[in-house]
């Protein structure tokens, strides 16, 4: 059963023990923090200048930490996957190579982050992260982690405060320094997500499924997919080999599927939504093929459950999350239902109340696998 995770207040505690513990100083001055985020429906359609929905979670980075007066920068990270702290000490002399992708690789982040900062140059600090989004777990602990790190610079050195920018500028980073070309979304609702909602984001700015997709936009005769219906994916079924007609036709459905669920959750048409969920999900799954075993089942013991609309993958793809909106009433048994299927037992289960609003049953660290609860 889940566990419960622990609040930003407890982690910014806990960082705070460490940064005294570290560098021997007292408190540290500055304490920021950023969300993980789950996406609820629009998967790959973010670099296909379509939709996404995503909400933020109350899975957060903090970064806490104080300007030093001179160029040198220490940051240090506890994570669940290593027994010790770690920590990275670079100097920052008009920037030069010290910010150079490298090796530790989650120092990346932070480098990519201080490289595209929009108020150069950035002063010297001493900064401790601490988090409880799951590393590697598909809700995004990169993008809260270069959010966060934004946010502490801001804190030290003001920027314009342009929201958009700012996202960009994370995503830039992880562009750059870790060697992901990621859309726009994970970055955009760390940023802009608000308590109480999902952010519908319109993607209209943004490697073999990328190439796909443009490839099928151009046989079609359009600037991207964004701009293709059915009607013309089927008029040029005999210039597209197979499989690239599959991704397009995901990615055009899936365009479609995302708008037409951010319409029904404005309306509270929660059985509506779960069907576009698992259309979406089937989709992923047999056309744009980036769906697993245990994902599908998953998904397929969660739908078992009277009380469950629709569940998900959620996250790039090929291991990860899935993503479930039940009932409240039936979350304890689904939750049992999940766990008793032999397949799925390797998965954590957490529970995330609406929409990130309210810390209800939410998860340790998951291995490999969890499943999210919305209502
Ligand atoms: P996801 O964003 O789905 O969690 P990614 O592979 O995009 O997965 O990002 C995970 C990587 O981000 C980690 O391997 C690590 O390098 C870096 N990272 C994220 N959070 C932290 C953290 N709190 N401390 C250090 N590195 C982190
Ligand atoms: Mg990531």
């Amino acid at each position: 059963m889940a566990s419960s995770c622990p609040s930003v207040a407890e982690l910014v505690a806990a960082a705070r023990r460490l940064y005294v513990q570290v560098f021997g100083e007292e408190a540290p001055r500055v304490a920021v923090c950023a969300p993980g985020r789950v996406n609820l429906i629009g998967e790959h359609t973010d670099y296909n200048q379509g939709y996404v929905l995503p909400m933020a979670l109350p899975l957060v980075t903090v970064v806490v930490g104080s300007q030093t007066s001179g160029q040198d920068v220490t940051v240090v990270t506890a994570t669940e996957d290593a027994d010790e702290p770690r920590r990275v000490d670079f100097s920052l002399p008009s920037y030069g190579s010290a910010l150079s992708p490298g090796l530790p690789s989650w120092a990346n982040y932070v480098k990519g982050v201080i490289q595209h900062y929009r108020a150069p140059p950035v002063p010297g600090f001493r900064a401790v992260i601490a988090s409880s989004v799951p590393l590697g777990g598909g809700l995004s602990s990169s993008a809260s982690l270069e959010v966060a790190f934004y946010t502490f610079l801001q804190q030290l050195q003001p920027d314009d405060g342009d929201k958009v920018s700012k996202a960009v500028a994370c995503q830039k980073a992880e562009h750059t320094h870790a060697g992901v070309p990621c859309g726009i979304m994970d970055q955009f609702v760390s940023v802009l997500g608000r308590e109480g909602h999902a952010l519908l984001i319109d993607c209209s700015e943004y490697p073999m499924r990328r190439r796909q997709c443009e490839e099928a936009a151009s046989i079609l005769g359009k600037d991207s997919l964004r701009d293709a219906t059915m009607k013309d994916l089927e008029e040029a079924r005999d210039r597209l080999d197979d499989v690239t007609c599959r991704r397009a036709r995901h990615v055009i459905e899936e365009i479609e599927r995302t708008v037409r669920a951010a319409e029904a959750l404005k309306r509270g048409a929660y059985k509506e939504f779960g069907k576009l969920m698992v259309e979406s999900h089937n989709s992923l799954r047999d056309l744009y093929e980036v769906s697993c075993r245990e994902l599908d089942e998953l998904v397929c013991a969660a739908m078992e459950v009277e009380g469950v609309f629709g569940s998900r993958m959620t996250g790039g793809g090929f291991g990860g999350c899935t993503v479930t909106l039940l009932q409240a009433h039936a979350i304890d048994r689904t939750i049992l239902h999940i766990q008793g299927d032999k397949s799925a037992a390797q998965s954590s289960v957490c529970h995330f109340k609406g929409f990130g609003n309210g810390l209800g049953r939410v998860p340790r660290i998951f291995p490999n696998l969890a499943v999210s609860w919305l209502l």
